[in-house]
């Protein structure tokens, strides 16, 4: 693909955007580091779906293994008036900072419920679901979402792949979708900014319509975009980053890593940015902490 031409020079030193067992990614954070560490990467951003729950384990075996964890967080914001899923990345951020914590313990129990519900309207459609429900009730730890269905409706060939859960039911409109509770965008960016950490606005070529989103969300006090996410094309690689230039934003990247499967498989360490990006979001976040200890 041209993708990676374009990327011929670019040499990847962290990789700031991966799903552990946290959330809705397969491999421990452990085992993301040790492969992370394999791929030749200098730092590691976890960035689970609201929770910081994968961070302590992937501190202590980041520091036995001899590679950077950067605490993260991939949080799910929105609008009650809009359909659109706004994804907010905090990088840098402490684990422990109490409004983030409450905000996410928040979004975690509201995750249970809608997955829940996910269940019970797979059941109205006839299917058994029972064995991941009694999963689901069993794991209160963890931040559920709907690849935890897609990979059960798959691996019991309800669907002949992962892809065909979401295609048939499990995407908006398709009978199996219940919306998730979103968090403001101006509440997720303040809390990231609370603990210290960097805000930046996640896979902005996925958002539908970006000229208008953008002007919903510009008098934000984002810290950056992810220019170099593993499914941007060259263009909008070239687009974002005249667009984090003219604004002075950080730019953050990386592959979206969940495990082996679906369409961000083999892309660890394949995706990311170069140094100088990782140390300027590192001097923004170094900032960010200042001010929290200021005000
Ligand atoms: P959730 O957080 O439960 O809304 O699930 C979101 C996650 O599901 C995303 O991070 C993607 O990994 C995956 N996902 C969402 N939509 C699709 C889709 N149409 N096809 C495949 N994966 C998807
Ligand atoms: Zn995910
Ligand atoms: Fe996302
Ligand atoms: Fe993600």
């Amino acid at each position: 693909m041209g993708y990676h031409e374009g990327m011929a020079n670019h040499r990847i030193f962290a990789d700031l955007h991966v799903h552990s067992t946290a959330s809705d990614g397969l491999l421990s954070p452990r085992e993301l580091l040790t492969r992370a560490k394999e791929a030749g990467l200098a730092a590691l951003g976890l960035t689970d779906h609201d929770t910081l729950r994968g961070v302590e384990e992937g501190l202590a075996a980041g520091l036995e293994l001899g590679i950077q964890l950067i605490p993260g967080i991939e949080l799910s914001c929105g609008w009650p008036d809009s359909d659109v899923s706004l994804h907010v990345l905090g990088l840098f951020v402490d684990p422990r900072a109490p409004a983030l914590v409450d905000l996410l313990d928040r979004q975690q129990k509201s995750r249970h419920v809608r997955a829940l519900r996910i269940l019970d309207r797979l059941e109205a459609l006839h299917i058994d679901v029972t064995p991941l429900r009694l999963e689901f009730q069993a794991q209160t730890d963890r931040v559920l979402g709907r690849p935890h269905v897609a990979r059960y409706l798959h691996e019991k060939g309800f669907v002949r792949e992962f892809q065909e859960a979401f295609n048939r039911l499990l995407a908006r409109g398709k009978p199996a979708y219940v919306p998730k509770e979103h968090v403001l965008p101006a509440d997720g960016v303040a809390a990231i900014h609370g603990a210290g950490g960097v805000a930046l606005i996640a896979h902005p070529g996925f958002l539908p319509s970006w000229e208008t989103l953008w002007l919903r969300i510009e008098d934000l006090p984002w810290d950056g975009i992810e220019v170099f996410y593993s499914e941007h094309t060259p263009q909008q690689i070239d687009f974002f980053t005249r667009f984090a230039r003219d604004r002075g934003f950080a730019c953050g990247g990386g592959s979206d890593y969940h495990g082996e499967y679906g369409k961000h498989a083999n892309r660890l360490g394949l995706f990311g940015v170069a140094e100088e990006h990782f140390r300027d979001l590192e001097r923004r976040a170094a900032q960010r902490l200042l001010d929290t200890q200021r005000n």
